[in-house]
């Protein structure tokens, strides 16, 4: 896998949290679907319903063709042994326990099924635009605006070298884009992926060419935000519950960290503002600056309060408003 953009920095220790809560779904003697065959979902729309953009003639090859077979492998060779049926997304994340002479042809099929599984429904007939909500003030905090955002994704498609795709994943605290090789699924390395363009030949060659630059402007006019927006909000999050919970002093009075409001931050930086000028209290000025960094944050995402905001920006906000204290070491 390969991080084409990530403006915030390194991942966070979460894709830990989230193979935990992964491998805790397991498939027990009472849950028959475990036990059946992988199968090729039927498309959510007609075969010609993504015309002009994608063919009826890529799109019965692709999903009918293409896609049995990464369905028939991933059976054939799980078929006996005891990952036999286990969801894609549970096997995806436990590569390295799959005894060696598995895993290539797992990665390869399981993870062909799983992610053509998550390509058909992330596109419908008139597609395109932009997401909304959430989605989008989490794209925002990452790449400024949605175009950077648009020309990341293009750039990362057209930079898959050979067979691969290109993918908007989601890490628990912000979200950025990876490109995988062949059949890899960013969920191998801990991301949630919440939106994927395949940029195998097969995807486009029979209506593009070799030109895969027009495939991924026509993939972009079908592509289904609102399918991402709700991936997005399903996604695994950090459990922050512990920092919302800490307790914090506007004017006098106690106050959730998770409750406090736009207005509460205001009048937090303007009373450490007065405060900021003495000697002693040298540190006050960055955490006044930081109560109106964080009035700023929850008026541009529009959040009511803290408890509101994205993970990521939550825990940053806490360390630097001193409400998850600093380390020995910063003292
Ligand atoms: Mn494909």
């Amino acid at each position: 896998m390969v991080v084409v953009s990530m403006a915030l920095g390194a991942p966070g220790p979460v894709s830990a949290v989230r193979r935990a809560n992964l491998s805790r779904r397991r498939c027990g003697p009472r849950v028959m679907m475990c036990a059946m065959a992988y199968s090729v979902p039927d498309l959510p729309y007609p075969y010609d319903a993504l015309e002009p953009h994608i063919s009826e003639e890529i799109m019965r090859i692709h999903h009918d063709k293409h896609h049995q077979a990464y369905v028939d492998k991933a059976n054939g060779a799980l078929a006996g042994t005891e990952w036999e049926g286990m969801p894609p997304e549970e096997i995806l994340t436990r590569l390295d326990d799959l005894p060696e002479d598995l895993r290539d042809a797992v990665r390869d099929n399981v993870g062909g099924h799983y992610n053509h599984s998550l390509f058909w429904p992330a596109m419908k007939p008139e597609g395109g635009g932009q997401p909304g909500g959430k989605l989008l003030a989490a794209i925002k905090d990452t790449f400024g605006n949605f175009k950077v955002f648009k020309d990341t994704l293009r750039a990362a498609a057209m930079s898959q070298f050979g067979s691969g795709w290109a993918w908007l994943v989601d890490d628990g605290t912000r979200v950025f884009i990876v490109t995988t090789s062949n059949q890899d699924n960013p969920i191998s390395d801990g991301l949630a992926p919440l939106v994927g363009i395949d940029v195998w030949e097969h995807a486009y060659y029979l209506q593009y060419e070799n030109r895969r630059a027009d495939y991924v402007e026509a993939w972009l006019n079908v592509v289904d935000w609102e399918a991402a927006q709700d991936l997005y909000a399903a996604a695994p999050r950090p459990d922050i519950s512990d920092v919302l919970a800490r307790s914090v002093s506007i004017a006098g009075t106690e106050k959730r960290f998770g409750d406090i409001t736009l207005d509460d931050a205001r009048t937090q930086s303007a009373e450490l503002k007065a405060l900021a000028g003495w000697g002693p209290m040298a540190k006050v000025g960055s955490i006044a600056r930081g109560w109106s960094d964080l009035a700023s944050t929850l008026d541009k995402h529009g959040a009511a309060t803290v408890a509101d905001l994205h993970a990521g920006i939550v825990v940053a906000s806490a360390k630097e408003l001193w409400v998850i204290p600093p380390g020995r070491s910063m003292v």
